[in-house]
């Protein structure tokens, strides 16, 4: 046995070296789930009768998604902002904010949603070499809202290459269904002015 133990020392000790990495590593990935999953408690949501999209979470923050300026409830002045609102882009509260799949509402813009069939009108790619690629889109998003009381929401779509560690991001532009032609054609001309 100690001729064994003295034969293989070398490899035992790199053995148990990497178990311990990996436990390591098991723990410090669980504890980064905790927390982060403690960040994203869930607000009460009213259930749907359709469910409509199964976008992914919209989670990685991209350069171009817009800067939360304000840290309070536009409803509520002392209460902290969980997020914002994918129609209106306002901040909330955990108690005004509905989390629906990974998607974030106010409440008024939770029942726009549950309201209307939408479509996804744009599938654009942006790498982390061309992430201004998008930017269009979620500016023609804000010009519908704040000029025309249009609602529509962004969301992205994120395909991560492990091998290269590359991450390829697909911005989805979804209207309600009555205005995808109107809004498809409004949006070929303002990629067009950009
Ligand atoms: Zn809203
Ligand atoms: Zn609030």
């Amino acid at each position: 046995m100690n001729q064994f133990l003295q034969n293989n020392l070398v490899p035992i000790v790199v053995f148990l070296l990497l178990l311990i990495f990996l436990l390591m590593g098991g723990m410090i990935f669980i504890l980064f789930r905790l927390l982060t999953t403690a960040k994203n408690e869930p607000t009460a949501s009213t259930p749907l009768e359709k469910p409509v999209l199964r976008p992914v979470a919209d989670k990685v923050l991209l350069a171009e998604k817009p800067v939360v300026e304000n840290y309070y409830c536009i409803h509520h002045k002392d209460a902290p902002s969980v997020g914002s609102c994918l129609i209106c882009e306002e901040v909330f509260c955990a108690d005004c904010l509905v989390d629906h799949e990974s998607m974030h509402f106010c409440k008024e813009h939770f029942r726009t949603y549950a309201n209307y069939k939408w479509k996804q009108i744009t599938d654009v790619r942006t790498t982390p070499d061309t992430p201004e690629d998008g930017l269009f889109i979620y500016n023609f998003k804000r010009d519908l809202w704040l000029n025309k009381s249009i609602p529509s929401f962004v969301m992205t779509h994120y395909k991560i290459n492990i091998e290269n560690d590359y991450i390829e991001s697909f911005i989805q532009l979804n209207v309600r269904e009555d205005d995808v032609e109107k809004l498809t054609l409004e949006l070929e001309k303002y990629k067009a002015l950009d």
